[in-house]
């Protein structure tokens, strides 16, 4: 791409950031407080991301909100009031929006802006973004914050478009009101969006049929509003607590411990796993160390879930098939539930195993399943994401000698760091594939990769440099080095979003980088103290 190839007006920025969740804004924030000329680009009308486009019912986060939260600003941290442990959608959407007025970031923000291409120019080292609006934008860096669970997807069945009811997707949620009273619905999909819907939709509608091909683990939340009390006590200790998250494994703020399950006898670990589910979420994930890397010790917790979900739904029949079998406990990000597993004992819920045989085909009036005809008002699709590579790979991205980024990544995604890719100067991704990211609470991951990539764009401007790239030796052993830590683990083993097996065609690669966070934050420093070991700068 040469400069000149543009007939469109075209605005100059230091950095643009494409995408205003939690990402793009906090880079926004950071990035013109220090001086840089910066635009950020959003396909959507409005900022939040995440928390703007999933609006289903339940919708909440599944880190206590006080952590899943910026840091960055004390006083921000101070002031901000939460409801209840795990926020809301509406509230979290709340949040965003106080956060882009306190610092005043929306006159820096372009909305209903889709970011279609975005070529490397290589004359003056700058990048040239194209939205589908037909406006462009010059930068010297490109920054995507354009989210690892962004791209909604529909799976492929017969006939998907035939239904004459309403169809809804989690993740595309619509703004006004979606009503099921009186209404036959079935919801498709059993992950975190289907189980935190399920039991809302099941309260209001006439009846509700949950397709499942693969039950998930899940724990209980233990929602509750935050006490003056319990939100005095966070904000007392709030710096240690930030801190402690930060060079956490995991960038949350439950206990980690440093024994196996072996090291107990049976009755201490099931003293330990009952003590853990009573704190809810992931604390349970975080009973021992060997929960994700020993099948033997896998299958205690699992086994301990199995025996919850028993005591938890009335048929015996209906409690087996909400039993996890085929991935060994945690592989998948655990689900985090309020009442999910008590809805099948309603009398207006069906569970419908679809592990044998998928749905043959959508109807106009529902769908047929294993020879059955199903009628609906409305279908939920709550079947996931193109996970952590779909944002990119569907904006052309060309770096160097017009090489795409979509064919560079056509075995799976390769990265330095998840920061930055060999062949593509001056560009940045935030939580990219091949850093921790959605192994984490997103948060620290978020604010610890705008952090370092401002810092690196400070340096290069105090040093006369214009242009960073990754190496390609760097880049490779990286990737090397993401593959290895994830073959010590039993992550592999689950056909998850992590190695893109929710989308048929999508090579299996092991994609977030499961060392923990606290281990991935070091290397990032060290790679900075070392004049930034692994790049290229002019
Ligand atoms: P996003 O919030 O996904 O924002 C990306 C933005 O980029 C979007 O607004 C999108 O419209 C825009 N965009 C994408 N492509 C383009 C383009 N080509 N042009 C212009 N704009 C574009 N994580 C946790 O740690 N804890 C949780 O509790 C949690 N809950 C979640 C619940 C749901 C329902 C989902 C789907 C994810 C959840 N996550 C959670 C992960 C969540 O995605 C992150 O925590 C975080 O919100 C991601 O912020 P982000 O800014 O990186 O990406
Ligand atoms: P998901 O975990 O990918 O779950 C999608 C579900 O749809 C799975 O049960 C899947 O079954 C099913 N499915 C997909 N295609 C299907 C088909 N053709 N036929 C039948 N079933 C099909 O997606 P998600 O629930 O939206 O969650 C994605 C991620 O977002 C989570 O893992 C989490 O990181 C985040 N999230 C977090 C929260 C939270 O608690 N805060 C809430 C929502 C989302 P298979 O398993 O068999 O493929």
């Amino acid at each position: 791409m040469h400069a000149s190839d543009s007939s469109y007006t075209t605005s100059h920025y230091d950095a643009i950031i494409v995408g205003a969740g939690f990402s793009g804004i906090y880079a926004l924030h950071k990035l013109r407080s220090l001086g840089f000329s910066v635009a950020l680009l959003e396909a959507a009308s409005a900022p939040g991301g995440t928390w703007f486009w999933n609006r289903y019912p339940g919708a909440r986060c599944d880190i206590q909100s006080m952590v899943y939260s910026y840091s960055f600003d004390d006083k921000l941290q101070q002031d901000w009031h939460w409801s209840e442990r795990y926020a809301r959608q509406p509230e979290i959407l709340k949040y965003v929006n106080h956060v882009v007025n306190r610092f005043d970031l929306e006159r820096n923000m372009q909305f209903n802006t889709r970011i279609e291409r975005a070529h490397f120019v290589e004359e003056d080292s700058s990048w040239l973004l194209t939205a589908d609006n037909a406006t462009q934008y010059r930068a010297r860096f490109c920054i995507f914050a354009t989210g690892c669970l962004s791209v909604p997807r529909m799976p492929v069945i017969n006939r998907i478009d035939t239904f004459s009811g309403d169809v809804y997707h989690t993740g595309a949620w619509p703004h006004d009101t979606v009503d099921f009273t009186d209404q036959k619905v079935a919801v498709i999909g059993t992950g975190s969006s289907g189980i935190q819907s399920i039991p809302m939709i099941a309260k209001q509608a006439k009846h509700l049929t949950v397709f499942q091909r693969t039950p998930n683990f899940s724990t209980p939340a233990w929602q509750s509003p935050l006490t003056a009390n319990e939100e005095k006590q966070w904000k007392e200790d709030y710096s240690n607590i930030r801190e402690m998250a930060r060079h956490s494994e995991s960038g949350d703020i439950y206990e980690e411990t440093p024994h196996s399950v072996f090291n107990y006898s049976a009755q201490e670990q099931q003293a330990e796993l009952e003590r853990r589910w009573g704190q809810g979420a992931f604390n349970l994930q975080a009973a021992f160390t060997d929960l994700v890397t020993d099948e033997k010790a896998n299958k205690i917790a699992a086994e301990f879930v199995h025996n919850k979900i028993r005591q938890r739904v009335d048929d015996p029949e209906i409690a087996e098939l909400l039993c996890p079998r085929n991935h060994p406990f945690g592989t998948k990000r655990l689900c985090v539930d309020t009442d999910y597993y008590e809805t099948f004992n309603r009398d207006n819920v069906t569970l419908i195993d679809m592990s044998k045989a998928p749905i043959s085909s959508i109807t106009a009036q529902g769908l047929n399943h294993n020879n059955v005809e199903y009628q609906f008002d409305a279908i939920v699709f709550a079947t996931g994401f193109d996970a952590m590579t779909g944002a990119l790979t569907k904006i052309d991205i060309r770096g160097t000698d017009d090489q795409s980024l979509a064919d560079k990544w056509a075995s799976g995604p390769v990265s330095y760091l998840g920061l930055s890719i060999s062949g593509f100067p001056n560009l940045f991704t935030i939580t990219g594939p091949g850093s921790p990211s959605v192994l984490t609470n997103m948060m620290v991951a978020i604010e610890q990769h705008v952090d370092w990539i401002v810092d690196c764009l400070c340096h290069l401007r105090e040093s006369n440099k214009s242009v960073i790239e990754a190496s390609p030796e760097a880049e490779s052993t990286w990737v090397k080095q993401v593959e290895a830590v994830a073959q010590t683990t039993l992550y592999p083993q689950a056909n998850s979003w992590y190695v893109g097996a929710n989308i048929p065609g999508k090579p299996r690669v092991f994609m977030p980088y499961v060392g923990g966070m606290a281990t991935y934050r070091d290397i990032c420093d060290d790679v900075a103290d070392m004049g930034y070991r692994g790049f290229n700068l002019n």
